[in-house]
């Protein structure tokens, strides 16, 4: 079950979240939490976050280790800071700041080789949706930025499928849409990467989940978790997400 903070919340902000999360969750069992916090908010996550069960991540990184990049930031600094994940291709940054799946599969290397586990976003916007092109969006996406890792790169990322017209839209794709979409990302993972990797692969769901629509959406076979946006700001509500 993982956060995605987005651009929200300070140093400040954060340390009440973990005051008053880690206790709603401190019996969860047989579930992986990450909270990806802004990059300023990061250190103070991970001093708040030691010795729990939640693990904590960033929402970016820029590929090369170190240089004249300003602005970015590496996967070694994130490692070195003691994140355990990072998100990459999330449609936001897809939409708003020019990511490619060429520059998916970059930042998805360079994390790896870091040391950090990825989340990768994956997802079709509403016109592919509604032109019958899900699937095809999913292929496209699949073979452009993941389908170019190794077996042993492919091991240390999970996939997130986020239909972006559920993202912060408060429109979640139905059970029966979430599950058809991963049942084909879980293909393209089967056909590429061999039936073991099929099945170990963390295929999370995210648009709009909430404490209220979590439970039908991960009764679905191949939905193994989700990511969640707004309603992971709230302690009590990303609490009653991951306890589902
Ligand atoms: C997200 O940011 O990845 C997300 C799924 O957001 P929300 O839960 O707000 O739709």
């Amino acid at each position: 079950m993982a956060a995605n903070w987005k651009m929200f919340k300070t140093p400040a902000e954060t340390t009440v979240f973990f005051t008053n999360f880690l206790p709603l969750v401190k019996d969860a069992g047989n579930c992986e939490i990450a909270v990806c916090a802004p990059f300023i908010d990061l250190p103070v996550a991970i001093a708040a976050t030691h010795e729990s069960n939640v693990t904590v991540g960033g929402q970016n990184l820029y590929w090369a280790k170190e240089g004249a990049f300003t602005g970015e930031i590496s996967g070694p600094m994130l490692k070195a800071i003691g994140c355990t994940w990072v998100i990459v291709g999330h449609s936001e940054r897809r939409q708003y700041f020019g990511e490619t799946e060429e520059t998916v599969l970059k930042r998805t290397k360079a994390a790896i080789e870091a040391g950090l586990k990825v989340i990768v976003c994956i997802g079709e916007v509403l016109a592919e949706r509604e032109s019958g092109q899900t699937e095809a969006v999913l292929q496209a996406q699949f073979d452009g930025g993941i389908a170019g890792l190794s077996a042993a790169e492919f091991a240390q990322i999970v996939i997130a499928y986020e239909p972006v017209w559920a993202i912060g839209t408060g429109k979640t794709a139905t059970p029966e849409m979430a599950a058809d979409a991963h049942k084909a990302v879980r293909a393209l993972v089967a056909a590429k990467f061999g039936a073991d990797a099929a099945g170990a692969i963390r295929i999370l769901y995210g648009g709009s989940v909430k404490p209220d629509n979590v439970s039908s959406l991960m009764a679905q076979e191949d939905i193994d978790g989700a990511l969640v946006g707004g309603a992971s700001l709230d302690p009590v509500s990303f609490s009653k997400i991951v306890n589902y």
